[in-house]
């Protein structure tokens, strides 16, 4: 969403620089041509008032350029006369002396002889004439090469599209094409981002408030012989509010901000990013105290000597050597702080993490539940709604979705009311908004036949009547048998988010995963390649459990994870007899909970069946649906027993 915006920002912003050169060129080309450089400069007159003046004997010499102008100096007696007050001074330039006046004479041989036939009439005048013709060397050049000079700007135009870089900005890049792309958000461009406007992320907002802190009264600090950091590196996926949380550094610390991308940098000019980032620091020094911040820093931050594969890559280290030296170089009382984003911190260059550079790193996660309703409320102020929104349910519908997604969520809403005519947007607005957000839009015409679309439903429903019965298995949200992107159904569970996960319930979450292929199992005796993503998840699981948190009696309490990361290679850290031992446990597992999802959806037929029915015809049902066929779902009061339990931990004493 962060993307789309900045790229909707530049796009259709036609560059006013182009406009400018151009004009430059064409008035200088005008210019140059209509008239010589003297000739320009002189005062206009009338041929007759030009053989008046010759006839009293003021003028001391005519010049005749390119057979059709005239320049008349004048003598110095003359210049001192009344009538020549207005005429331009010959004087002013010593030597080269500038006509005092011109004019256009039409017919040479005409007036050639003319200023003859005073030359030779007795009043002793004599004025000497010469010819040449002016060649408008400056002129006639630009004009040549005004064709190469828009084709240039055409290609650079073009070329700086291709790569991406935005247009808005190519007719200033010709110009200043070393300078720094930075945007620069300051007092006057009022984006007055706060705190209120950055939802959840407590622990994140804690470690940046200190950072504004540093730059509003950066003594308190520094008295006491520390020093203020130089950078920050926010770490998390795309649209988790890294860019606003920097954001609201700025407008917190009342600070200017200079927002860019990494990919800024890079061009494909040589030596053009590191140029680039010396630049930004000297407009960020200037304006100090102030935030820089780099989006995308994992475009030039990068490890450096990995991946050599093309020549972009050595601009790049440029680039990255440049940032360095630019962090090494300023010092702590230079008062510009750089936060940085990225979602690949693994990848970036250890060197960029060492002290007095990016030294602090901030995870910025996607949000939980309260988060989430915390991110609808500020994105729900702006919207017209037509009843009191269920905020709650909105935050438990959308697990997984970063704040863009429901800034997002909460933007279709808005334009899906509108199309359909509404005033204002309501609760349904929203379901569809999410829907359309979590699965792409629907494929109503996917071409399914009638016997797959019954295998379908029936796998659904088996994975829904499962985790209905099950304790510990997450609650279902909705089944749907509407195929949307890649899949061909998909049911959405709302995960209790727990810290600490035991066995019975990672068991029961198998066994509804498994719920799917025994359901085909149970009804039609014949199982098939839909289930492919359930088991590969079953799978994983088991071996988790075994291998990695040590929940396997066989097996015991050991582990062979390693946390330090290190490779082992093709070699494994057990023998083969464990390796044995590990792999029955895995599949023991399995089966056990795959007999157990037979064995209850055996016992449930009649049900599973009249779900399954439901969701043929329907196409996606509800928690409503369900609670209508099953009842009020087993185990309701352990389920909330336990709810209240973790809540009350969450608020009260901590483990
Ligand atoms: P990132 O930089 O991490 O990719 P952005 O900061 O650009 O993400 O977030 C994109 C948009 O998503 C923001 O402009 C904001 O509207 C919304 N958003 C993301 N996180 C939050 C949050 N915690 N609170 C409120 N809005 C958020
Ligand atoms: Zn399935």
């Amino acid at each position: 969403m962060a993307k789309d915006n900045k790229n909707l920002n530049k796009k259709p912003k036609f560059s006013p620089y182009w406009i400018y050169g151009f004009v430059i060129v064409a008035f200088l080309a005008i210019q140059l041509f209509s008239s010589g450089f003297g000739g320009s400069s002189s005062k206009k007159i009338n041929p007759s008032d030009f053989f008046g003046f010759m006839e009293q004997g003021d003028v001391e010499k005519i010049e005749i350029v390119n057979g059709r102008e005239a320049r008349v100096y004048l003598t110095k007696d003359a210049l001192a006369k009344e009538v020549h007050k207005k005429s331009k001074p010959s004087s002013i330039m010593p030597f080269s002396p500038q006509p005092n006046y011109s004019f256009e004479f039409g017919e040479q041989e005409l007036f050639q002889k003319k200023i003859e036939s005073i030359n030779d009439a007795d009043n002793g005048v004599f004025v000497p004439t010469t010819f040449f013709t002016e060649e408008n060397f400056i002129g006639n050049m630009i004009f040549s090469l005004l064709p190469f000079i828009l084709i240039i700007g055409v290609w650079i135009f073009i070329m700086r599209r291709m790569s991406g870089g935005s247009g808005g900005g190519a007719g200033g890049q010709i110009f200043n094409i070393g300078k720094s792309k930075a945007k620069l958000f300051d007092e006057k461009t009022d984006v007055k981002t706060s705190f209120k406007d950055v939802a959840g992320l407590e622990g994140a907002k804690e470690e940046v408030q200190e950072i504004v802190d540093f730059l509003k009264n950066p003594e308190k600090y520094t008295s006491l012989g520390g020093k203020i950091p130089k950078g920050a590196l926010l770490v998390g996926q795309p649209g988790t509010g890294k860019t606003l949380l920097a954001k609201a550094v700025a407008g917190e610390a009342k600070v200017p901000f200079f927002s860019l991308s990494g990919s800024d940098f890079v061009e494909m000019f040589v030596g053009v990013g590191a140029s680039r980032v010396r630049d930004l620091f000297k407009q960020a020094k200037e304006k100090s105290p102030a935030i820089i911040f780099i989006d995308e820093i994992d475009a030039i931050g990068r490890a450096r000597g990995k991946s050599n594969f093309s020549g972009s890559n050595d601009e790049r280290e440029n680039t990255l050597n440049q940032l360095l030296t630019e962090m090494d170089g300023f010092g702590t009382n230079t008062n510009v702080i750089v936060l940085a984003a990225t979602n690949r911190a693994d990848v970036l260059d250890k060197a960029l993490m060492r002290a007095g550079r990016f030294d602090r790193q901030i995870f910025v996660d996607l949000p939980d539940v309260r988060e989430r309703k915390e991110i609808f409320e500020v994105h729900l102020r702006p919207i017209k709604q037509s009843e009191k929104l269920d905020v709650d349910f909105l935050a438990k519908q959308t697990p997984g979705f970063s704040g863009a997604d429901i800034a997002n969520v909460c933007n279709e809403a808005a334009l899906i009311a509108a199309r359909n005519g509404k005033k204002a947007v309501d609760k349904q607005d929203f379901l569809d908004a999410v829907d359309r957000i979590v699965g792409g839009l629907e494929k109503k015409n996917k071409i399914i036949t009638k016997d797959e679309k019954k295998a379908i439903a029936f796998h659904e429903a088996g994975h829904a009547t499962v985790s209905w019965m099950l304790e510990h298995a997450a609650p279902l949200v909705k089944v749907t048998i509407v195929p949307r992107g890649q899949s061909l159904g998909a049911a959405w569970y709302l995960p209790e988010e727990r810290l600490i996960v035991r066995p019975e319930q990672m068991l029961d979450e198998m066994c509804a995963s498994l719920g799917g292929r025994a359901a085909e199992k149970v009804i039609f005796n014949k199982i098939s390649t839909g289930a492919l993503s359930d088991l590969e998840k079953v799978t994983k699981q088991a071996r988790a459990m075994v291998t990695i948190y040590g929940l396997s009696e066989k097996v015991g309490n050991l582990t062979y994870y390693d946390s330090s990361g290190q490779e082992q290679g093709f070699t494994k850290p057990y023998s083969e007899k464990t390796a044995e031992v590990i792999d029955k446990e895995i599949s023991d597992i399995i089966e056990e909970q795959y007999q157990r999802a037979i064995k209850l959806l055996e016992n449930n037929k009649n049900k599973l069946t009249e779900l399954a029915e439901v969701l043929l015809v329907k196409e996606v049902i509800f928690k409503d649906n369900l609670e209508k066929i099953f009842g009020e779902r087993p185990f309701k009061k352990e389920i909330e027993e336990r709810l209240i339990q973790s809540q009350k931990t969450e608020e009260g004493e901590e483990e």
